[in-house]
């Protein structure tokens, strides 16, 4: 390795590689897992929890293909429990969910969220928004004439939860549609909505 490539890696964020590809990837890229003190494989999406990490592409390939060759055992020297494919993937939904669910309410309390109809309708036009959520009991016509609107302005829609939900998340009453304004909150709830789609087609 060259002088010049080895500062550059200095430079450069910390890479992991994922147990079941093989490859290596800057570490926030990747999911990470550690073993619970009772043994359970368990997904750490803020990746803050205490102990060893062992990391899989966010992908229910990857992550399957760590399991099948007990690969999570092997990194932590442990028996591993809970490894199962189907009920992590159904965990990581959760966490994720949660996790898009808290940066939309963040995002409304710093003033950077618009809601209702006739206020999102305005927003897209003006091109104010930078991500568009959606109730999931929208009625059809609604929903078509957003999702053409959010195609047309090359805006990313994500149909999350009810108008209940939505609106208790933004502070308010039932809300059918809630805009995020471009910028700071846009680029971590992207990266969610990336894990989330990887491992779900469908909503959301
Ligand atoms: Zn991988």
């Amino acid at each position: 390795m060259s002088r010049r490539q080895r500062s550059a890696m200095k430079g450069s964020k910390p890479q992991r590689s994922c147990l079941g590809c093989g490859s290596s990837r800057e570490k926030g890229a990747l999911l990470r897992f550690v073993l619970a003190p009772d043994g359970v494989l368990t997904p750490d999406l803020k990746g803050n929890l205490p102990g060893r990490g062992a990391y899989s592409c966010p992908n229910p390939g990857c992550l399957g293909l760590a399991i099948k060759k007990k690969r999570f055992a092997a990194t932590f020297k442990l028996p591993v429990a809970g490894a199962d494919p189907e009920s992590l993937t159904a965990e990581i939904r959760l966490l994720v969910t949660e996790r898009i669910k808290g940066y939309l309410s963040l995002a409304a309390k710093a003033g950077r969220v618009f809601s209702g109809g006739d206020a999102v309708t305005g927003g897209m036009r003006g091109g104010k928004a930078g991500l568009l959520f959606i109730a999931t009991d929208l009625s059809e016509e609604s929903r078509k004439k957003f999702t053409a609107m959010a195609a047309h302005a090359g805006v990313e829609l994500v149909a999350l939860c009810d108008m209940a939900c939505l609106g208790a998340l933004i502070g308010k009453e039932n809300r059918g549609v809630a805009a995020v304004e471009p910028g700071g909150f846009i680029a971590p709830m992207r990266r969610e909505l990336e894990i989330y789609r990887n491992f779900f087609d469908g909503e959301v």
